[in-house]
């Protein structure tokens, strides 16, 4: 039968400042008090009226109950609900917030995963609270969490490196001079030293074995003047009870039982019963070791009536196994065999138990992780899809603007920016039909650069293309709006002269005209001189486009026979 590898050490969390909504608040406050009292029943049932009384919306309330209600369920053994009322109140806290409570409420999942066997899981918290308070430069919440760390160490079957971290919490907490944390640290410093005693009593490695139980013994003492110090009855009671019972390991059996039985003595007056169960399986199980047998089984078997139908099924398991122990040595292995039976079945049932609230519980992650994976997913989507929309919005607009500027350059003339042939050949017939409606004069002139052959021959082509812009402006600035100017290709232009009688079209060319002789071209290039040739007609009764056109083209031949750089009208 194996030897329970280390004594559950209990010590208080420190207490949280009580949040200000009545009569919620006032029902944590009540909690809080049940806390200190070691009545978690009533704390239990207070942190639960307490979240029914919290308004849905204040996440810092709920969870403040819901930590109360985690912490209440953890000091009555129900690790798996702790562990759910934990991380409820974790999804609640907000990661800017002030980093205690998260650093609390880890702590308290760590212990919980702990206890019901899954280390790792305990380790992960515990390690992400210390993350966290270290982040913080909070050297309490420090502490705690290496203590956690340390017990995770030691029930991973590693208490070497369970004392380097419960040392390092140590440290934290003698550097604050806080009690709570060093009383913390030196108890279960103590107990991971027996667990060390334990573990190498079974490799055979007696003197190691011993070793650790005198540093068990060293930090237990500290302890417990500390837990004296402090004048606090429950932290004596506890910490006497767990240094008797190194104590009795060391075989100082005298000096074990003045401490159980004033251990004994303080619970039984202050009404702790855990630790008064506990104290007399210690009693008994010094009793065992010191090989006073029949004592031994009269006292354990009292304390296992005490113990019938109790929740403290550790205790009892402890008690039956020193049982076992104490008949087999008397050779009475009928009752032995019973003990030895009646252990493994608690041992099975308490294992079984807890494979289930492991299994329950990684399921549960998975799902609260597969919850949140879909979340984020469907975040990501959302994200996605807005993304689209506003990037085939910017698209729909790019393409918007390619389609104008494509309809744009399709009726426009690329290097001067007038129209082309064929905006005149969509608008001219509209016009000339609203002409002929409203019977508007109208009047038409084609006019074409001269010797631009030979302009392009001296200057150059860019040159050319300059003049051609040059001209462009011209026009623009010697007409009106709503005058159509074109340019046909080459340099030759059309300009439609709207509700302009034929003598003031006449005037405009001739201003044009002018306006090109009198330009400062050599500014373009040195030398270079452009003058205009326009040919000129205005509309008939029955205007035709077509037909202006080839009327004003031959003014235009007769402005160029005659000499060019003049303004000739349609005789017709
Ligand atoms: P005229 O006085 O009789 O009109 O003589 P011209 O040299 O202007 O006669 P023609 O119409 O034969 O020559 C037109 C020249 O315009 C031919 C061509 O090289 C040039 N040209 C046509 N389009 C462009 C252009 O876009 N840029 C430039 N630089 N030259 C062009
Ligand atoms: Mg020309
Ligand atoms: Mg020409």
């Amino acid at each position: 039968m194996s030897q329970p590898t280390s004594s559950p050490v209990q010590t208080p969390e420190p207490p949280t400042p009580p949040p200000a909504n009545p009569p919620c608040a006032a029902l944590l406050a009540e909690a809080e008090q049940a806390q200190e009292r070691g009545d978690h029943r009533s704390g239990v049932r207070l942190a639960e009226a307490a979240l029914a009384a919290c308004p849905a919306g204040d996440h810092p309330l709920r969870a403040a109950a819901l930590r109360q209600l985690a912490l209440h369920r953890w000091r009555l053994g129900l690790f798996e609900d702790a562990i759910l009322a934990a991380r409820e109140a974790l999804s609640l806290l907000d990661a800017g917030e002030d980093s205690a409570p998260r650093c609390e409420v880890l702590c308290l999942m760590a212990i919980s995963y702990s206890e019901i066997g899954l280390q790792e899981e305990a380790l992960k918290q515990a390690t992400a609270a210390f993350e966290l308070a270290r982040q913080q430069g909070d050297r309490l919440w420090m502490s705690w969490s290496l203590n956690r760390i340390g017990t995770c160490y030691e029930r991973l079957g590693d208490p070497a490196q369970g004392e380097r971290f419960l040392l390092q919490a140590l440290g934290e907490a003698q550097a604050l001079q806080d009690a709570d944390t060093t009383l913390t640290a030196l108890n279960n410093l103590m107990a991971t030293m027996v667990g060390s005693h334990y573990l190498f009593r079974r490799r055979g490695d007696e003197e190691a074995a011993a070793a650790a139980l005198k540093k068990a013994r060293l930090y237990g003492t500290e302890a417990l003047a500390l837990a004296r110090q402090t004048g606090d009855s429950y932290r004596q009671a506890v910490t006497g009870g767990n240094l008797g019972e190194v104590l009795g390991l060391s075989g100082d059996r005298h000096a074990a039982f003045e401490l159980l039985d004033g251990t004994l003595a303080i619970a039984r007056a202050q009404g702790y019963r855990a630790v008064e169960l506990r104290t007399l399986h210690s009693c008994g199980e010094v009793l065992t070791r010191c090989g006073d047998h029949e004592p031994a089984i009269e006292l354990l078997e009292a304390a296992l009536r005490e113990l019938e139908n109790s929740e403290h099924e550790a205790t009892r398991m402890r008690v039956h196994s020193a049982l076992h122990r104490s008949y087999k040595a008397l050779g009475r292995y009928r009752e032995a065999l019973d003990h030895c039976e009646t252990y493994h079945a608690l041992e099975l049932k308490r294992a079984a138990a807890q494979h289930q609230a492991q299994a329950r519980l990684m399921v549960n992650r998975i799902e609260v992780e597969q919850a949140l994976l879909q979340g984020e997913r469907a975040r990501l989507d959302a994200e996605r899809q807005r993304l689209k929309a506003t990037e085939l919005e910017a698209e729909k607009h790019r393409l918007e603007a390619s389609a104008r500027e494509l309809h744009r350059h399709a009726l426009e003339d690329q290097l001067t920016g007038l129209a082309n042939r064929r905006r005149v050949d969509r608008d001219l017939p509209q016009l000339f039909g609203r002409a002929r409606e409203l019977g508007r004069p109208l009047s038409m002139a084609v006019a074409d650069l001269d010797n631009f052959k030979s302009i392009n021959d001296t200057h150059g082509h860019l040159v050319g293309d300059e003049v051609l812009r040059a001209a462009a402006k011209i026009f623009r600035a010697n007409t009106r709006g709503s005058d159509v100017l074109a340019r046909f290709g080459g340099e030759e232009f059309l300009l439609l002269f709207v509700d302009t009688p034929l003598a003031v079209a006449q005037e405009v060319c001739e201003r044009l005209r002018s306006e090109f002789e009198s330009y400062p071209w050599h500014e373009l290039a040195p030398g270079l001189s452009v003058t205009i040739s326009l040919g000129l007609c205005d509309a008939t009764p029955d205007p035709d486009a077509a037909q202006m056109l080839a009327r004003a083209d031959g003014a235009l031949y007769d402005a160029k026979r005659a000499g060019r750089n003049r303004v000739k009208v349609d005789p017709t």
